[in-house]
């Protein structure tokens, strides 16, 4: 079964809240799902989130890439997953969305031939996992009011976005804590927002709030600031922005900067690294949380699926999909009751597209 075409379709993207992170704020606000075609007649969809601040590409980069790769990759056995990685990384050393968009699309093709969900393609045994929800930076009281709003939808894992301002960052945790009571999951990230100092303070200061993980204190590349933040606080450090590649997270790793990897495939380039990714850290003894970017429900199928698989990935932050309104013409893949999401049966990623490409 060969890859007989690659296209990509860019659609607009309508926010449902405001929401603000410790990184300059993207204008690129568009998502963009990716058909795969074979000569079998078998399609898989994909879906590229380009984030430039953490993965340095832009959505015109990403389409030119998936343009190459339509005749790069034309007659190429659509199942060869090693050679088909093998040759995106051949072609750029970047453009990690890129590569995630066919990844997905070629795990959705693998689980049409094999009429296997996806989930259970890759190892798993069930389809439930639990997410959390993001709340994004603003006025404390705004945040505490909206942390109210998702446990009153049913989430028990509420993620706090941090990272501009230490003393708001302490008084918005103080509040949701207060307005949701003890007995919700609370983990910050501050998006490299902190300093070291910081960092040691504000952790210090939220101990009392019972914030259990804390996400990216530092920027991505002080390997020695974040050793040095995890030999002293309590929390977990969980780091995003620094683990791109296996090897990044070997390095991270080793340097003893990390208790927890968040994984996401728009900085891995799609599953099939993912897994690596998460076998260093398996083999460290670490953790892994799968996280995403501005995926519709397309990418983040994909991403249930891996957690839903591994049981080495113990937490997940799939929730893109809710900070926009749905597209259009793309259905199924799985179902969330609060943070519950039971992934389908259907084969593949078990997504409905209804979109001309
Ligand atoms: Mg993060």
């Amino acid at each position: 079964m060969k890859i007989q075409s690659i296209k990509a379709l860019v659609l607009p993207t309508r926010p449902t809240v405001n929401f603000r992170i410790a990184l300059p704020a993207q204008t690129n606000s568009s998502m963009l799902l990716v058909r795969v075609e074979t000569d079998e007649g078998i399609v898989g969809f994909g879906e590229a989130s380009p984030f430039a601040l953490v993965t340095g590409c832009v959505e015109a980069d990403v389409l030119n890439f998936l343009d190459a790769m339509n005749t790069r990759l034309a007659g190429v056995e659509a199942l060869a997953l090693e050679r088909v990685h093998g040759l995106m990384d051949e072609y750029t050393l970047g453009n990690a969305p890129g590569k995630a968009a066919i990844d997905i699309a070629l795990h959705d093709i693998w689980g049409k031939y094999a009429g296997m969900p996806l989930y259970r393609l890759l190892g798993g045994g069930s389809n439930t996992l639990v997410s959390d929800m993001t709340i994004g930076i603003d006025e404390p009281r705004v945040m505490a009011a909206e942390a109210r709003r998702y446990v009153d939808e049913g989430f028990a894992i509420l993620k706090i976005k941090v990272g501009l301002d230490p003393a708001s960052d302490l008084e918005a945790v103080r509040l949701i804590r207060e307005e949701v009571g003890p007995d919700i999951d609370l983990r910050i990230d501050a998006n490299q927002g902190w300093t070291t100092k910081q960092t040691l303070a504000t952790l210090r200061a939220m101990e009392r709030y019972g914030v259990h993980e804390v996400e990216q204190p530092l920027k991505a590349d002080d390997l020695d600031g974040l050793r040095f933040v995890r030999e002293r606080a309590s929390q977990d450090v969980m780091l995003d922005e620094t683990v791109h590649t296996p090897h990044d997270a070997w390095s991270a790793l080793s340097a003893g900067t990390a208790d927890i990897i968040n994984i996401k495939l728009m900085k891995s380039g799609g599953l099939y690294p993912a897994c690596r990714i998460n076998a260093v850290a398996q083999a460290a003894g670490v953790p892994c949380m799968v996280g995403c970017m501005n995926e519709s429900r397309v990418g983040i199928a994909a991403g249930a699926a891996l957690v839903a698989a591994l049981d080495n990935i113990r937490y997940a932050d799939l929730d893109s999909h809710r900070l926009f309104e749905e597209l259009p013409g793309v259905t199924g893949g799985f179902e969330q009751t609060g943070g519950a999401i039971r992934l389908t049966e259907e084969p593949g990623l078990g997504v409905e597209v209804a979109l001309e490409f």
